[in-house]
């Protein structure tokens, strides 16, 4: 029943519980009826470059439609999720809905040339064995355009098996697909993947972002996470950008792309196309104006 669902659901994360493979097999089948009812949605964030306010990058975020517990993001099921085998499956469905979004706005032709949506990858889906073919069959399936696509990983998926996420990286590169490195924080080590691995853009926590109002010694480090990127020849990208004087600093320091719900929150797709037509005449206004 719906209720014994519900409650299933939720015990998953009582740590009291100690019959966590039931509890796995539960979320399992939920997540099997989630994915042939289409209880997944994907929601948008824009992300525009800091110098021309061009939408450059269309990150995908999953929400749960739960018929009973309504709406669920993220925190609520990603990480037990990557703990089932059908987070496999999970993936290569929101690859294929991804792609059919990416089909429909390369028609829109005022989306600029380099525009991309990135999809968020745990490290449990990207160091799967068979994760390329899969990523293979979805695009022949849907035929979406690979240069169209980038994929968030973080690093994670290359401390724990280098070698194979290298393969991997390379391979998904040879066809067009693009990496950014998500949640960059201070590991110093970290560098060092931004010149073996095909990473073409770092995102900057948001927590870093955040740090920045409570000690002004926090900039320096954004400053430096910046200059460090970019001269290892990767583009930077700040999250969770929420005020109008992180956007002036973020910009006046030469961040490249900015994301942050003073920009937009992630939206469902209907109101991402809005959001394209509206941030267009803005930015060609703009444009003109100068
Ligand atoms: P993430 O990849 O770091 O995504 C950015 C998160 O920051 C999103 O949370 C977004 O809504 C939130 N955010 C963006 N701007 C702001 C802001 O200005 N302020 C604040 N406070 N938050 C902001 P969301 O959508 O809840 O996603 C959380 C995480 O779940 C993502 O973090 C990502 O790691 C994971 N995730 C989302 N979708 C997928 C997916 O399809 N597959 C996998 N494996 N993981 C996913
Ligand atoms: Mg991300
Ligand atoms: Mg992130
Ligand atoms: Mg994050």
């Amino acid at each position: 029943s719906a209720k014994e669902n519900k409650r299933a659901f939720f015990e998953f994360f009582n740590p009291t519980m100690n019959e966590k493979a039931e509890a796995t097999m539960l979320l399992e089948k939920q997540v099997r009826v989630a994915l042939d009812e289409d209880q997944f949605e994907i929601y948008y964030q824009p992300i525009i470059a800091a110098e021309s306010g061009e939408i450059c990058r269309a990150e995908a975020l999953v929400r749960w439609r739960h018929p009973d517990n309504g709406l669920l993001l993220p925190a609520e099921f990603i990480a037990p999720l990557e703990r089932c085998r059908i987070i496999h499956e999970f993936g290569l469905e929101i690859i294929r809905k991804v792609g059919e979004f990416s089909k429909e706005l390369s028609d829109i032709k005022k989306l600029s040339g380099d525009f991309r949506i990135s999809i968020n990858m745990s490290p449990a889906q990207f160091l799967e064995p068979h994760f390329t073919e899969k990523f293979n069959a979805c695009q022949k399936e849907v035929q979406f355009d690979w240069r169209k696509i980038e994929v968030e990983v973080t690093e994670k998926s290359f401390i724990s098996n280098a070698k194979h996420a290298d393969k991997v990286m390379l391979e998904l590169q040879s066809y067009g697909v693009s990496f950014a490195l998500d949640d960059f924080g201070l590991g110093y080590a970290s560098l060092t993947h931004l010149t073996t691995l095909p990473i073409g853009l770092v995102k900057i926590d948001r927590a870093f972002i955040a740090s920045m109002n409570n000690n002004p010694k926090n900039r320096d480090i954004v400053l430096a996470i910046i200059e460090a990127t970019q001269r290892l020849g990767c583009a930077v990208a700040a999250e969770g950008v929420e005020s109008e004087e992180q956007k002036l600093f973020l910009e006046r320091s030469g961040c490249d792309l900015l994301q942050g719900f003073l920009i937009a929150k992630p939206m469902p797709q209907s109101q991402f196309l809005d959001f394209v037509d509206d941030k267009h005449s803005t930015v060609v206004s703009i444009k003109n104006a100068k």
